[in-house]
């Protein structure tokens, strides 16, 4: 009996050959230095700031060099999969204009690309043929340990402060005649595949990461498993190198954890004589709690899901540029000097990224983001808002939808001038802050009058009344709306004049904002707006009135 009477009987109906796969999977044909790069998510949740990262830096790097960006769906893990992850996963792509040049989705039946299937679980054909190799070589073997029998190896090596692993003496099955482990296979044992290490733990080799530079480990020497006994599909180490190797990935982005499986999936490529993608570790993303700093949590920080930044309605731009400032630290400087280029024109070193973490803040989004909407036009921001709220406000959409025309004058005011009001983070944003705009929500809203120095009623009736009898007149310019303000202050005991009020402030009543804070308060029943000339420009008489009135008595 020989290895490879045992590898038929473990894969009987196997009978390609790596060299038949290398065929179908050729070398891609791309220009001199064109980067093929994968995003490549475990169907387990929902889509978080962790993949998004890595999913921009491949995007980057594939778009700038003429290369190929693709999604492959790492779906081993059979009973971690959450159904529709992969939808909202490309949802998510889209959402953000990072469309993988290839990728394949099963719920719509497309697939785009010569090197798929881009589904793990498609290609189970594929790595076990890899497998069968390494059994026929001798460079694998099956292990018949029972779970008890591991739990009891690591509870003993954790007690002795071993090397957790199967490895040297644990490695109770790594020379077992090939006739007995036959007869086990035969008699039904249950077994999972490990590859047989010829690593020395107590050499070291020097691996090259583009993030971190030129770092030492040990060799591996444990007899990792490469394929789950319960599904016969491989495990995450296996499948990187078969796919990586086949898919021709020439750089890999993936998260710091993988770091400690270095040594693992360097013994894999030189195990085959495969040449090792490059590797782009990228750091944790951290956040402020309080005076801490911490790991982003994807349970407990709802910032750390991608739906949120959809949900308040944050440009895509700002999001992309947030997240852009913590790829690199000199992304903000790059953008000051470029501000119409694309981010994907940015040019990303994977040197320039901290090891050690990269903080992301939510104040600085909200001030790329406001500083972005402020630049929009009015339109744009109509636009956005009404389909933001299509899906997240409908009752707000439904008033944008029929009010067109105020609401363009609404999001226009402040905004055509040298230093627009920034005063939107997000489409959330904007209801929040314009809702007294509108008759539907200022009528509907108990709304909470801040009225400021100025409380007494009696007062503030004779201010309103004065002001809507005597001054107002629709047509005014700001400036005669301004002067007959300055007249109304001076003729009912205020000071229109800010200077001499700070010297005579006994003098008077109050002052010129006094007035103006009355007016804006009873108006929008906010003491803070944006300019109250434009606000009684676009609300107009007759509603002006109404909420006067309505006010008063
Ligand atoms: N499926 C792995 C994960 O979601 C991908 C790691 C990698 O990019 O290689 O963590």
């Amino acid at each position: 009996m020989t290895n490879k009477d045992l590898a038929d009987l473990i894969f009987p109906n196997i009978t390609k050959t790596i060299a038949d796969y290398e065929l179908e999977y050729p070398e891609r044909d791309l220009p001199e230095n064109a980067k093929v790069t994968r995003f490549s998510p475990s169907p387990t949740g929902f889509m978080h700031i962790g993949h998004f990262m890595p999913a921009l830096i491949d995007y980057i790097l594939a778009k700038q060099s003429k290369g190929v960006f693709y999604l492959r769906n790492e779906d081993t893990d059979k009973s971690r999969e959450v159904d529709g992850a992969v939808i909202y996963i490309r949802n998510v792509l889209d959402y953000y204009d990072l469309n993988p040049d290839e990728y394949e989705y099963l719920d719509t039946s497309e697939t785009k690309g010569n090197y798929g299937p881009y589904i793990q679980s498609e290609r189970k054909e594929i790595y076990q043929t890899f497998i069968k190799h390494l059994l026929i070589e001798g460079k694998a073997y099956p292990c018949f340990l029972t779970q008890e029998e591991m739990d009891s190896i690591r509870k003993s090596q954790a007690r002795d402060k071993r090397r957790i692993g199967i490895y040297g003496r644990y490695a109770k099955y790594r020379n077992l005649k090939v006739e007995e482990a036959m007869q086990r296979i035969k008699n039904g044992e249950k077994y999972t595949i490990r590859l047989k290490s010829t690593g020395n733990f107590n050499h070291k080799f020097k691996f090259n990461d583009l993030v971190n530079g030129e770092m030492e480990f040990p060799e591996n020497d444990i007899d990792i498993p490469i394929m789950k006994s319960s599904s016969g599909l491989p495990t995450y180490h296996f499948a990187h190198l078969v796919d990586d190797y086949l898919m021709r990935t020439t750089h890999v982005v993936r998260g710091q954890e993988w770091v400690s499986s270095i040594p693992i999936h360097y013994e894999l490529f030189k195990t085959f004589g495969f040449k090792m993608p490059k590797y782009i570790h990228i750091p944790l993303i951290l956040k402020k709690d309080g005076e801490k700093v911490r790991k982003i949590s994807k349970r407990y920080d709802p910032e750390a899901k991608m739906s949120y930044y959809e949900e308040k309605g944050y440009p895509k731009y700002a999001v992309i540029e947030a997240v852009m400032t913590i790829i690199n630290s000199n992304y903000e400087a790059w953008r000051e000097g470029h501000p119409n280029a694309s981010f994907t024109e940015f040019p990303f070193s994977p040197k320039k990224m901290s090891s050690s973490g990269a903080l992301f803040d939510l104040d600085k989004l909200d001030n790329i983001s406001k500083n972005y909407i402020s630049h929009l036009t009015k339109e744009e921001v109509y636009n956005d808002v009404l389909k933001w709220s299509e899906k997240y406000d409908l009752e707000f959409y439904d008033i944008l939808k029929q009010n067109k025309e105020e609401g363009l004058a609404i999001f226009n005011i402040e905004r055509e001038q040298k230093k627009p009001r920034k005063d939107f983070a997000c489409y959330q944003d904007v209801k929040k802050q314009t809702w007294y705009m509108f008759d539907e929500l200022f009528d509907k809203f108990d709304k909470k009058y801040e009225f400021q120095n100025i409380k007494d009623k009696e007062e503030i009736k004779n201010i309103l009344t004065t002001y809507f009898d005597k001054y107002y007149d629709e047509n005014d310019t700001k400036d005669t709306w301004f002067d007959k303000i300055k007249d109304l202050t001076d003729k009912l005991g205020y000071c229109s004049n800010m200077k001499e009020y700070k010297q005579n402030p006994d003098k008077y009543k109050g002052n010129v904002t006094d007035i103006t804070t009355v007016i804006r308060v009873a108006i929008t029943s906010k003491s803070q707006t944006p300019d109250l000339y434009e606000i009684l420009k676009i609300l107009k008489k007759d509603r002006i009135q109404k909420r006067i009135k309505k006010f008063i008595y």
